[in-house]
């Protein structure tokens, strides 16, 4: 049984505002999330070992998930001036990408097995070695993202009794982690 307040107080430990556990039953991989990828909105598609399609196909993703049954989500909140605050959004989404490397680490301690998503591609190394052609440098913790993973990030954390939308003014970044 994981002592959800102990892992709450560890995530804000580690610079996350809010945390919530996860019911991995309530994710679901959509195929129209992982289309989304292909559009390449993020500048990540095919650029990424944590991405597709190097990523693999979704059928992949729900086999290794299909190990876990719970987890905890965990989200970065910040303010931010309006939607178009570009610098404010992304250095929300760069503490994110930290605050989830540093957490990973942690947990990897007590969760040696553990699997985690995040928003956005993997940040465990400065440059993805999918670039140089290379294989992943860390294939057992490269951080899949959320959404090459098919799920719909606001209907995960409503799932799960997290809030998603904080308002105009705050922008929250949501990934998980997958315990046991
Ligand atoms: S662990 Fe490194 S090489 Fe592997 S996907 Fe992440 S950034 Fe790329």
């Amino acid at each position: 049984m994981l002592d959800y307040e102990a892992l709450t107080r560890l995530a804000k430990e580690h610079g996350f505002a809010a945390a919530a556990p996860l019911d991995v039953k309530t994710l679901e991989f959509l195929p129209e999330v992982r289309e989304m990828c292909a559009a390449d909105k993020c500048h990540m598609y095919d650029k990424n070992w944590a991405c597709p399609p190097a990523c693999g196909p979704l059928e992949e993703m729900r086999e290794k998930v299909s190990k876990y049954s719970r987890g905890l989500l965990v989200q970065t909140i910040r303010d931010i001036e309006d939607s178009y605050d570009w610098e404010g959004i992304q250095e929300a989404a760069e503490l994110h990408a930290q605050n989830l490397n540093k957490l990973y680490d942690e947990l990897k301690k007590q969760y040696p097995g553990l699997m985690a998503m995040g928003a956005g591609t993997c940040t465990r190394c400065a440059r993805c070695a999918y670039l140089d052609k290379e294989p992943c440098r860390f294939p057992d913790e490269l951080i899949y993202s959320m959404e090459a993973c098919g799920l719909y990030v606001s209907k995960v954390c409503t799932d799960n009794g997290l809030k998603y939308n904080y308002g105009p003014d705050k922008i929250a970044y949501t990934s998980c982690f997958l315990l046991e």
